[in-house]
């Protein structure tokens, strides 16, 4: 048996219809760039998220990236984040010339720990940007009340975490603003590249709008130099038709979870914990093991596809050498990097599909 990683395929194919009506709908309109289907999606993204305001852009690299260019964020100022999470999160604070400061992740939930980020503070510090890693909300109550404390603001990178909630509250909707990605394999993904920033706060809402967009209101008015990460109209109208069915999708996202914990559950693997204040909607499936790269070649060898997110921190990544970090300084991060494994999981995944990667699992963990 062949299990992809992930299935779009399929998925697009049971939305074709719908899909290729929003299609004949921007041709119609030829409102190819933000228009109409993009403000509807906005919309219905804030009203989703419970925040008052949605702003779509083209990425959630921009979403990030714009966040922090509005926040007044710039060069000399110090960002907190995590080392384990996609390169975007750092590369953002990087866009606006600003430095990443990183700490470590609980062991248990993957998100950053709280208990570090006091020590982490400087007069320079300017945000804070958990990650909802794998799907889960990061704790953000002791986050939040630390930020307070010293008045830093605090930027959700809400990238993998559509439909999350953290003690019932919806992700995007706990910060200052919600980053969000529609990257295609995302919970909720376009039909190609799109972004998004939640946020209750209105001139920060509107500010974020005039950086996508030239630093503009009126066509060719120009507040300040801004760029051009504008949402295309074709993504506005995917995403409102898509968004319709993330709950279920999550819900079924959440089935499979359940059936890959009950079969993992005899095996020395160390399945994701679901933290009490969590409701957890598996952007990704993700075990520890002592023998991952054996047991990773293995499952290819079955014909199941797997992940690993990620496999080198940040603070170990060339790309930033430049911040001084070595080997030792994020030990959590670092233990998960070498042991973490992705495991198939998408909406529509069947049961088969399901019972056969664990299988081939209890099979490796046996051999080996
Ligand atoms: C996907 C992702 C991003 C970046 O989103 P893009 O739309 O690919 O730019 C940022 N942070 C995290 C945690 C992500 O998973």
């Amino acid at each position: 048996m062949k299990v992809p990683f992930l299935d779009l395929k399929s998925l697009h194919h049971e939305l074709k219809d719908e899909l290729l009506e929003v299609f004949h709908r921007v041709l119609h309109t030829s409102a190819f760039v933000l228009g109409p289907e993009v403000k509807n999606f906005e919309q219905e993204f804030a009203t989703y998220t419970s925040t008052d305001h949605c702003v779509a852009v083209n990425s959630g690299t921009a979403a990030l990236h714009l966040t922090l260019a509005a926040l007044g964020v710039g060069p000399g100022d110090e960002v907190i984040t995590v080392a384990h999470t996609f390169i975007a999160t750092a590369e953002a604070i990087s866009a606006v010339g600003a430095k990443p400061v990183f700490v470590d992740i609980s062991a248990d939930c993957y998100t950053m720990d709280p208990a570090l980020i006091e020590a982490a503070i400087t007069s320079r510090t300017r945000a804070i940007v958990p990650v909802h890693l794998y799907g889960q909300v990061a704790d953000m109550d002791p986050i939040l009340a630390i930020a307070d404390r010293h008045g830093i603001p605090v930027i959700e990178d809400a990238c993998q975490a559509h439909g999350a909630l953290y003690k019932g509250r919806k992700a995007g909707s706990l910060g200052v603003a919600g980053c969000f990605s529609f990257y295609p394999g995302k919970n909720l993904g376009a039909c190609g590249e799109g972004g998004a920033v939640t946020t209750n706060d209105e001139a920060l809402a509107q500010k974020i709008a005039m950086w996508r967009d030239h630093g503009s209101v009126k066509k060719y008015e120009h507040h300040f130099p801004g760029l051009n990460l504008r949402m295309e109209g074709l993504q506005g109208g995917v995403l409102s038709t898509k968004l319709k069915y993330l709950d279920g999708w999550n819900q079924q996202r959440r089935e499979v979870a359940a059936q890959y914990d009950a079969a993992l559950a005899p095996l020395g693997v160390l399945t994701p914990a679901e933290m009490e204040y969590a409701h957890h909607v598996y952007h990704l499936y993700v075990i520890e093991t002592d023998n991952r790269d054996q047991l990773r070649q293995q499952l290819s060898d079955a014909g199941v596809e797997s992940g690993l997110h990620y496999p080198i921190p940040l603070h170990l990544q060339d790309a930033y050498s430049s911040l001084g970090y070595k080997c030792g300084d994020f030990p959590v991060t670092e233990r998960a990097a070498s042991r973490i494994l992705s495991l198939p999981l998408y909406p529509g995944m069947s049961h088969e599909a399901v019972a056969y990667v664990a299988a081939e699992l209890h099979e490796s963990c046996h051999v080996s």
